[in-house]
């Protein structure tokens, strides 16, 4: 069934305290190629994301006392596991997700390393001895897990925005749960089964699924016994969750929209240029937080960088993403199709361009052809939004201050790209861009070693990197007092 090997790694319950729970009704899992239906899921809700929020607070004791060597090596079996399964694990996220075969499992294995890495960065949470204001007195500090992290997903990274959360929250001592989004839970289901192989305790790694984002995440966001809640979607979203963590002052990390400005300068390597754009924006038919959304190219090379672009999308495979060979596969839904289609339409409508694509595709209804538009101007509302499709808006600019203030002239701050090769100016536009990530002659950023995430609306707080594990741990000073003789 479904072509995998291990056929359980195909869940349709929810993952609470280390068994699979059904509900009274379903709801329909369906392939974005066709709307096709690939399974129903026992629907959970609200009832059980408190018995999820329950599981996870009564083993937080237990996992939060075990060594960091200890903890480690359950999730190195967990790492292990997901590498040994990553053909199934991606044949599922793509069923589910829609992305091509090759890109998904390069998730898995992108959402595994984070496993891997804060297996081993948990054993070094170090503590601080720091010179006390008299003699008598010894300030120390250690740090401690937060406790109880709740986490709410998107649809667009199922297995891997999942793994560079639960990896931290686990290694640093902390307990997890996560209500995926309602389009992917596949994905998720298949983590918890293979957590539970690699024998991470019962209630540990909690997985709630069901189509009540609102009630659910009502519980995520206020139940008294969760310590954190970390999101990753939209900013809108983002928002109303933040206010919701309000009511109990919870540590929150937001990881949100972005708008990436994608800067090409006159003395760039145009080719490089071409390639960087290519994968930071096409991957993931355009849905990612981190995909290039304007085109800044400066009037030298604007002809011989739109050329050579316009070729090399053009000779992208748009099909079945499990189809050997396919580049870009379906939006996620036809609404989503509809909303790209229509800031292409207002584009033009407003003056730009159509190079190539600019509609749905015949491969189906959640098809969207790989776009170029030319003429673009910063004010046009495809340079304002967050786009999510494979749509590439060029914006033609003069110089570096002029590009810098248009890129930066967005609510958003997530990545950036820019190809230069003059010293000054990389320095000068890496140093002006209001960024939480920069690519300097690079167009895919992202990895377990490096900090990701956003400043301005594009969120708080770091996944991966030393500085990933900080948001689930609580730092405590302990002042030791008379120690006179
Ligand atoms: P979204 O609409 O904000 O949904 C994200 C998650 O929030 C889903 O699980 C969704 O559930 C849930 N949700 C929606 N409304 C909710 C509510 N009122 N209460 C509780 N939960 C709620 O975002 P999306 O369209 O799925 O994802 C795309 C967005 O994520 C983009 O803006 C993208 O840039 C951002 N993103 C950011 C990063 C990053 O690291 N910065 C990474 C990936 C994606 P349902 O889907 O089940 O309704």
């Amino acid at each position: 069934m479904y072509g995998l090997a291990d056929k359980q790694l195909m869940k349709n319950f929810s993952y609470i305290n280390g068994s699979w729970h059904s509900s009274a009704t379903d709801f329909v899992v369906t392939n974005p190629v066709d709307n096709s239906e690939i399974i129903k899921v026992s629907n959970a809700g609200v009832v059980e994301t408190q018995l999820a929020v329950k599981a996870a607070k009564n083993s937080l004791k237990m996992w939060s006392a075990k060594s960091a060597n200890e903890r480690a090596q359950l999730l190195r079996n967990w790492f292990n596991l997901m590498m040994q399964n990553q053909d199934d694990l991606g044949r599922i996220l793509t069923l589910e997700q829609g992305k091509p075969l090759a890109e998904a499992k390069g998730e898995i294995a992108y959402g595994a390393s984070f496993i891997e890495w804060f297996a081993e960065e948990g054993k070094r949470v170090y503590g601080d001895i720091i010179p006390a204001p008299s003699g008598d007195k010894r300030i120390i500090v250690i740090k401690q897990p937060v406790g109880v992290v709740a986490s709410i997903t998107p649809w667009n990274f199922p297995n891997a925005m999942i793994a560079r959360k639960a990896a931290a929250a686990l290694a640093a001592g902390c307990t997890f749960v996560v209500r995926p989004a309602k389009q992917t839970p596949l994905s998720a289901l298949a983590m918890a089964e293979l957590a539970e192989r690699a024998g991470i305790p019962a209630g540990v790694f909690n997985v709630v699924v069901g189509e009540d984002a609102r009630g659910m995440g009502e519980v995520l966001t206020q139940h008294p016994d969760i310590a954190k809640f970390t999101f990753t979607g939209s900013t809108g979203v983002g928002k109303s969750l933040i206010q919701q963590c309000a009511s109990s002052v919870k540590k929150v990390s937001m990881e949100l929209g972005g708008n990436a400005p994608f800067i090409v300068f006159n003395d760039a390597d145009v080719d490089a240029a071409v390639q960087g754009a290519m994968v930071s924006k096409y991957r993931n038919a355009g849905q990612t937080c981190v995909c290039t959304n304007r085109i800044f190219v400066q009037q030298g090379v604007l002809k011989e960088f739109t050329d050579k672009f316009t070729k090399a999308v053009s000779e992208l495979v748009i099909g079945n993403g499990l189809t050997q060979g396919v580049n870009i596969g379906p939006m996620i839904s036809a609404t989503a199709v509809a909303d790209v289609d229509k800031l292409v339409k207002d584009s033009i409508a407003a003056g730009a361009s159509l190079v190539c694509g600019g509609k749905q595709d015949s491969a189906g209804e959640n098809f969207y052809q790989p776009t170029i538009l030319t003429g673009v101007t910063n004010d046009m509302p495809i340079a304002a939004n967050e786009i999510f499709g494979p749509v590439s808006p060029i914006i033609s600019f003069n110089n570096e201050d002029e590009v810098i203030a248009m890129a930066n002239a967005t609510e958003y701050g997530l990545a950036a790209y820019f190809y230069s090769r003059d010293i000054g100016c990389i320095w000068r536009v890496a140093e002006g861009l209001e960024f939480g990530m920069v690519g300097i002659n690079e167009g895919i950023i992202s990895n377990t070693a490096a900090p990701f995430g956003g400043v301005k609306q594009s969120g708080n707080g770091r996944e991966g990197s030393k500085y990933g594990l900080d948001d689930y741990l609580e730092i405590k000073y302990l002042c030791m007092g008379g120690l006179d003789k």
